[in-house]
């Protein structure tokens, strides 16, 4: 299957023409308005001749098959495999990205890599190889929005539920257009000084678009990386878990542990006592599902009973040893049912 490529691109969605011959994004919270010849904050979006145009549709920039474990999703079909599809870009900038050769791609990478014509062919691939969903991951999804819209069309042909893993910064209109199953949200912080200094983003658009998408009844798993010294007083990691308590105590929440990456090379890990600490303090506030990630060991990843604290979920990394909610997503010994999608 070939696509009907510019040159310079595939003409793009969510945009407006300025008088001045600029365009003005309308895909997230930046609203960039190159002029002619300039690309936007993410590097892929670029104004061609007075039109916006998306340079990364078709440019898979990684491919796998992953345990949905790994995303991460817990209470979204446990054990299963998704088939995980990235393209270049990103519309933050976090100092310690995990990914920045996919994200912040450079101006060159478009002359080296070449877009791949394989989108009919994803879906029934990811169903041979037993995936039971489809996500849209490594990178940040709301910058391939029309590869990803096509991607997710190609899913739902091969009855594949769609999951964006996503740092949560578009335009919230996007969200009720991509028929999102699931998401795993990025909540890096919760003041605007981190989230402009360590990320170049916007703490405000983040939370409006977690309400957004569950009101749209979108399955939605949290994440938050913490990093010593600039994200974990107690003060932030409070009013962080009280916010998401607000929104629903069964909102999973993952805690995740950092490593020194990219230009934060000079920070320590995240010590366990820190991390054990912003657990108990979002059980505090109310949470039911609080998960330490990047830390192995212990019940750190299990799910438990709320009401009888049996345990139901038992992880190992990305395996499951234990699932007690395949059958009827309560638990077996109270009958409380647990928030997620099981069978
Ligand atoms: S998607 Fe890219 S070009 Fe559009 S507003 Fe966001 S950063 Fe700017």
């Amino acid at each position: 299957m070939s696509f009907d490529r510019l040159p310079q691109g595939r003409p793009a969605l969510m945009w407006e023409s300025l008088a001045s011959g600029a365009a003005v994004c309308q895909l997230c919270f930046r609203s960039c308005k190159p002029a002619p010849g300039q690309r936007g904050f993410c590097q892929v979006r670029l104004n061609n001749a007075g039109q916006l145009v998306t340079l990364n549709y078709g440019y898979t920039g990684a491919i796998s098959l992953d345990p949905v474990e790994k995303k991460p999703l817990y209470h979204f079909f446990p054990a299963s495999l998704t088939f995980s599809v990235g393209a270049p870009g990103c519309n933050l900038a976090c100092l310690g990205c995990q990914n920045h050769d996919l994200s912040r791609p450079g101006q060159d990478y478009f002359g080296q890599a070449s877009p791949s014509d394989i989108i009919s062919q994803l879906g029934s691939l990811a169903r041979q190889r037993g995936a039971k969903s489809f996500s849209m991951t490594y990178s940040e999804p709301t910058v391939f929005y029309e590869y990803a819209l096509d991607l997710g069309l190609e899913a739902a042909k091969n009855g594949l539920p769609v999951i964006w893993v996503t740092n949560g910064s578009m335009n919230p209109d996007i969200l009720a257009k991509l028929n999102l199953a699931a998401m795993n949200i990025d909540l890096k912080g919760f003041t605007e000084d981190f989230y402009r200094q360590v990320t170049s983003g916007s703490l405000a658009q983040v939370l409006t678009n977690i309400e957004k998408a569950l009101s749209l009844g979108i399955w939605v798993e949290v994440t938050t990386l913490l990093i010593p010294g600039l994200n974990d007083s107690q003060t932030d990691l409070t009013n962080l878990a009280r916010f998401l308590a607000s929104l629903s105590p069964d909102l999973p929440w993952h805690i995740s542990r950092f490593f020194p990456r990219h230009r934060q090379r000079d920070i320590p890990p995240t010590p366990v006592s820190s991390l054990l600490l912003a657990r108990e303090i979002g059980r505090r506030e109310g949470l039911k599902y609080v998960y330490l990630g990047n830390l192995q060991g212990q019940d750190f990843s299990d799910t438990f009973c709320p009401s009888c604290g049996k345990r139901l979920v038992g992880r190992d990394g990305y395996a499951i040893s234990l699932n007690l909610l395949a059958e009827s997503g309560a638990c077996p010994k109270c009958q409380t049912p647990i928030p997620g999608r099981w069978t």
